[in-house]
């Protein structure tokens, strides 16, 4: 290292490590971001951005940068694929307690390189690209990293694993990882094919109950992302050939088309949570925490929670604080991810489960009751927008406020 070692040293450059060195570069803090990858990566990953999340990225100047690239969404729907009824959640009853009520649906590649970008010029910052965290450790008065390559060693008071599903930072803490792979694999593609001019009552974000199998449609800038579950027993490489991908939707939207693909990407969904967030003087925040269903998309904006949250625990710590402080990160944030989070998500995972026309219809007008009634469906939007969450936050801190 140039200079002298960072304060805090953060192992990841995803959107959560790099939310993170930006709050704490913000604050003045001296931070190092390392990450493998020698750039930002553009993997086809969350889209969704929620109120709260929007509301703390406004603070720091980059929510217009990515309202600028991507598409406002209103109200969200869940409707029945046979008949077309639906339900329509309208975001605009958060319009009192969030600038943004609505969700964004945005590519978080576009996020990642709006934090990059300022950070750079963040005096107190350095960003290590294409460099790999081998081993971490700790001692009574200083955290480590252990580089590949033969690279050395650096020094922190405090280590930060925002590193992922796979973090290296979580295992030297000694937490488990407890939970479950969900059976069902998920695959997602792109078309510019317009789904709105086939149904024009479509909002912007929609999850479609069909017999076979359900399927969400989400509306970017210039195309869609169609989640769809594979219904064959083929292996997941055969299902996610595009050939196959195009017969599928074919058969779904008969007389409909061409479905041109532009992005294909079968993936696994698990719920774990990490059982400790800290150790001495490491930390884990984001995918290194907790993982999710993607439906309701959450784990990128509960991670920013993480990262503001745990920035704020840092700065408390780093200006002399009682020593414990760091406590309250884990306290404030582990709860509401299980609760709030992962729950919620599993949530929405079963309820599209349901297969049966008559069943599907029942629980469709129990939604439409729901959101037919305005404190029902206020309370139900605060907490599938994450607002409650944060409220929860707030509750369990007797320490700082996260938003
Ligand atoms: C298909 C899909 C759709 C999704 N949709 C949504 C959505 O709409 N909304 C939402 O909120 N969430 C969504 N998510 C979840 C979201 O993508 C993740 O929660 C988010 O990427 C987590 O960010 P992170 O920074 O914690 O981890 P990551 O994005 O995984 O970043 C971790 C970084 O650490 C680096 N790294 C790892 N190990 C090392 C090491 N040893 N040394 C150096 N670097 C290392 C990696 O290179 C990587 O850059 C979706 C996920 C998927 C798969």
């Amino acid at each position: 290292m140039a200079a002298g070692n960072p304060v805090v040293l953060v192992v990841g450059a995803g959107p959560v490590g790099l939310a993170l060195a930006y709050g704490l570069g913000l604050a003045g803090v001296d931070v190092t971001l390392l990450d493998r990858e020698p750039q930002v990566s553009r993997q086809l990953r969350a889209s969704t951005f929620h109120p709260p999340t929007l509301d703390m990225l406004d603070a720091w100047g980059i929510t217009a940068e990515l309202l600028s690239r991507g598409r406002v969404t209103p109200a969200w729907q869940i409707r029945l694929h046979e008949t077309g009824e639906h339900v329509t959640f309208d975001l605009s009853v958060l319009a009192d307690e969030t600038a943004h009520p609505y969700r964004l649906q945005c590519e978080q590649a576009v996020l990642s390189e709006a934090l990059e970008r300022r950070l750079l010029d963040l005096p107190r910052v350095r960003l290590l690209r294409g460099v790999s965290v081998a081993a971490v450790g700790q001692e009574a008065d200083r955290a480590w990293v252990e580089l590949d390559a033969g690279l050395g060693r650096l020094h922190a008071d405090y280590v930060v694993g925002c590193d992922g599903a796979h973090s290296i930072v979580r295992k030297a803490i000694g937490a488990s990882f407890d939970g479950s792979t969900y059976p069902d694999t998920t695959l997602l593609a792109t078309t510019p094919f317009a789904f709105d001019s086939m149904w024009p009552d479509l909002a912007g974000v929609n999850y479609v109950w069909q017999d076979s199998g359900t399927y969400s449609l989400l509306h970017l800038p210039g195309v869609w992302r169609v989640s769809l579950h594979p219904v064959s027993d083929a292996p997941l490489e055969v299902e996610a050939e595009p050939g196959r991908i195009r017969q599928r939707l074919a058969m779904l939207f008969p007389g409909h088309g061409p479905f041109d693909l532009l992005e294909i990407r079968p993936y696994r969904v698990h719920k774990r949570l990490a059982s400790r967030w800290r150790d001495g003087r490491l930390l884990i925040a984001g995918d290194a925490a907790h993982l999710n269903n993607p439906k309701g998309g959450m784990g990128m904006n509960g991670g920013i929670h993480d990262a503001r949250c745990l920035c704020e625990h840092l700065v408390r710590a780093l200006s002399g604080a009682r020593s414990d402080v760091l406590e309250g990160y884990e306290r404030q944030r582990l709860p509401v991810v299980r609760d709030d989070i992962i729950a919620q998500a599993d949530r929405n995972h079963a309820r599209m489960q349901l297969r049966g026309l008559d069943e599907r219809r029942e629980a469709l007008g129990r939604l439409r009751a729901l959101a037919d009634d305005r404190d029902r469906c206020r309370a139900y939007l605060r907490q599938t927008s994450m607002l409650e969450g944060l409220d929860k936050a707030r509750a369990l801190a007797g320490a700082p406020a996260v938003a």
